[in-house]
């Protein structure tokens, strides 16, 4: 059965601060995520700062360092 795109939202908490908002994440099929506020939960009432409205933009691998680079070069981590 596919799901209604209102049913792929989990519950979850931001991880960014010790207030620990309530956010719900709906994951698209690029690998990116869709955030929103939680209205039920007690710390926000659906509300979030900035970093965490942006916290869908952190879970891609884009833009990281994955492995080990020296001098421009990719190399073992023992070597690094
Ligand atoms: S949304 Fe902002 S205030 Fe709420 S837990 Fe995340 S960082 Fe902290």
């Amino acid at each position: 059965m596919i799901k209604s795109s209102e049913e792929k939202w989990v519950k979850t908490t931001c991880a960014y601060c010790g207030v620990g908002c309530g956010i719900e994440a709906r994951p698209n099929a690029n690998g990116t995520l869709d955030i929103r506020g939680d209205v039920e939960h007690p710390a926000n009432r659906g509300k979030l700062c900035s970093k965490g409205m942006a916290l869908g933009e952190t879970v891609g691998y884009q833009g990281r360092l994955l492995e080990p680079v020296v001098n421009g070069k990719t190399c073992d981590w023992p070597s690094a």
